[in-house]
């Protein structure tokens, strides 16, 4: 019989990028946190589309199965990667953990933004990142925070989000 230790597998993600005014005032790309386009002047400084929430959901995947993370799959300095979809890499991670025989069996994600709200967003967010992962969206759930408006994510110049996933043995 195959030891319970086997059986289960905790990841953690962390992802934080710095929020500027948007294009052209500044070097800000459009604010996506989860797929969602959120209406702010401020959005993230990234090489790809700079998306906090399925950065970190990527690597707390990949971290669970002791692949490689997230900047090893899909370098900053690669050309290719410019602009990119981020659902592509959660995509991309989920294939990979699916084929390391693991199944998704939930995600938890708290995303510490200033402004705007999450709330209103949650359910399209979950539902993203559940089809991104070929999972129900009954196992992803997602928090939103504010950071009391203290420090940089609270002076609205960065967003950080932490996310924990479990996988099983399939
Ligand atoms: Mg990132």
């Amino acid at each position: 019989m195959q030891s319970p230790a086997e059986s289960f597998r905790i990841g953690h993600g962390y992802d934080l990028h710095r929020l500027e005014p948007i294009a052209p005032e500044g070097a800000g790309r459009p604010l996506l946190v989860g797929g969602v386009r959120l209406e702010s002047d401020r959005g993230p400084v990234a090489h790809s589309d700079g998306d906090a929430l399925l950065h970190a959901v990527t690597d707390a995947l990949l971290a669970a199965a002791a692949l490689p993370d997230i900047g090893q799959l899909f370098p900053d300095t690669d050309a290719r990667h410019e602009s990119r979809d981020s659902r592509e890499f959660l995509k991309e991670a989920g294939r990979q953990v699916r084929s390391a025989g693991w199944v998704v069996a939930n995600i938890d994600a708290t995303v510490v933004l200033e402004k705007p709200k999450l709330s209103p967003h949650k359910e399209e967010i979950r539902s993203n990142i559940a089809a991104a992962l070929d999972i129900d969206s009954s196992r992803v759930g997602v928090k939103g925070k504010t950071h009391e408006k203290v420090d940089a994510v609270g002076e609205s110049r960065a967003i950080e989000v932490h996310v924990v996933a479990l996988l099983v043995r399939n």
